[in-house]
């Protein structure tokens, strides 16, 4: 069978995986240099940066099945968070995995007694649902759900706001509460981790599975109309199937204006001669005034991060920012009143601005019927817009396209 992919992320991989396992020989088009879509790593100054913080949640079920954990030569993040304020840090030791830690001095930092009591019973609650129970239930905002269960404010602003911004890339909580129950669970279940060489790692592994899969590099699709695809360089191709990973309304007609724009990042790396954290964490940024949502030392989690033995962090800014050219000197400034390590100590890397990094979806699904991936009986589609923004759905996603085409060929759906 003729089988083209438009587009080398991970759904697309996983798709000419599928495809593979069941014999055929597939064409990636990839319109960038690179496989991996949004998951990349690059090497820089000596550093490795990944486009965009971004973690491995090792309980995702799709990545426990297409992943070698072993090979990627995970580093696991510490469970919890340290919680970063001019003159005032913490770390709340693991509350999704094992609340009964959320104790002591610093619970009433972070939230009441109540709250804790409360984080336990959802992970009870979770524990025992599955990924896809968990997506038939009711969906509102995540910052609703946690009110009407009962959350107080101060562990609403203190811990839930700054670790879910970060991960949801929105800072109002206004993402739905499945993908809110579905993290927490995962969190609760696994570790946060990456792979020692980088995120851009995972999309490497994805490739060297392929034995069978034909990748065209720089090669932009402007269209696919049935089995026809139009290169942007005029080419015209047929195919007989085409599995479509990209925003399918840049490049079928009939689906332009069906989707709308998706949320953005900045990700900031700087060095410093050595990490002010003590441990392998993440940590937050509560006041609200502060534009640094989150930071990292790369190298407290995996060493290779920077081959000169100088510390990497990463910091993300989920905010708007209204004047791009004063970024870095706002973050170093922030940066000092956190550490109290003088701004001119942190020099800059890199700045990425990541647009479209996570697709706006308003009904988040963990799973799809066959019949969803098709679009018609030449295009199928896939991609984590179709679900939700995570590497578990863009793996899902390419999976249930795979497994759609396979069907179409044998009865019509
Ligand atoms: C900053 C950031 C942080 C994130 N954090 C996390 C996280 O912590 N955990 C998590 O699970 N997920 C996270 N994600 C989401 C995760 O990376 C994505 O869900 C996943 O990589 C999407 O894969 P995909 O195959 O669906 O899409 P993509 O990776 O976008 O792949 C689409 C591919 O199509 C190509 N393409 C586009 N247009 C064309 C065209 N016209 N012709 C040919 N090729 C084309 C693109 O170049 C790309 O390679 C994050 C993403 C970002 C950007």
């Amino acid at each position: 069978m003729n089988v083209f992919i438009v587009g080398a992320g991970v759904s697309g991989l996983i798709a000419a995986f599928e495809l593979e396992r069941s014999g055929n020989t597939p064409i990636i088009l990839e319109a960038s240099d690179r496989v991996g879509g949004r998951i990349a790593t690059d090497l820089h100054e000596g550093f490795l940066l990944d486009r965009g913080f971004q973690v491995l949640l090792t309980a995702y079920p799709e990545a426990r099945r297409y992943l070698d954990y072993d090979a990627l030569k995970l580093k696991y993040f510490s469970p919890g968070a340290k919680i970063l304020n001019p003159g005032s840090s913490y770390t709340i030791s693991d509350p999704m995995r094992n609340p009964s830690r959320l104790i002591g001095m610093i619970l009433s930092k972070v939230g009441s007694l109540s709250d804790k009591l409360k984080i336990r019973k959802l992970n009870l609650e979770l524990t025992k649902m599955s990924v896809d129970e968990i997506f038939d239930t009711p969906s509102t905002t995540t910052l609703s759900f946690l009110r009407n269960y009962g959350f107080s404010d101060k562990i609403i602003n203190n811990f839930f706001k700054p670790f879910f911004s970060g991960i949801f890339l929105e800072n109002e909580l206004s993402t739905s509460s499945r993908m809110f129950k579905f993290v927490f669970k995962m969190f609760g279940e696994g570790h946060a981790a990456i792979p020692e060489g980088g995120m851009g790692e995972i999309a490497n592994y994805l490739r060297n599975k392929l034995n069978h899969t034909e990748i065209r590099l720089n090669t932009p699709v402007a269209s696919v109309e049935g089995p026809k695809i139009t290169l942007q360089n005029g080419e015209v191709i047929d195919a007989e199937k085409v599995i479509v990973t990209c925003r399918p309304d840049l490049v079928i007609d009939q689906l332009k204006g069906q989707f709308s724009s998706n949320r953005s990042v900045y990700n900031v790396y700087f060095s410093l001669e050595k990490s002010f954290l003590i441990q392998p964490l993440i940590a937050l940024v509560s006041d609200g005034k502060f534009l640094i949502n989150n930071l990292v030392f790369m190298t407290d989690i995996s060493k290779s991060y920077s081959t000169n033995g100088k510390a990497l962090l990463s910091v993300s800014v989920t905010k708007p920012v209204a004047n791009e050219d004063s970024l870095v000197d706002l973050i170093k400034i922030e940066l000092e009143a956190l550490s109290g390590i003088n701004a001119e100590f942190f020099k800059h890397i890199k700045t990425y601005k990541i647009e479209d990094a996570l697709p706006e979806v308003d009904d988040m699904k963990a799973n799809l019927p066959f019949t969803n991936s098709k679009l018609n009986d030449h295009v199928f589609l896939a991609g984590d817009y179709m679900l939700n923004g995570s590497i578990n759905a863009a793996m899902t996603s390419g999976r249930k396209a795979a497994e759609a085409v396979l069907l179409s060929t044998q009865n019509p759906l």
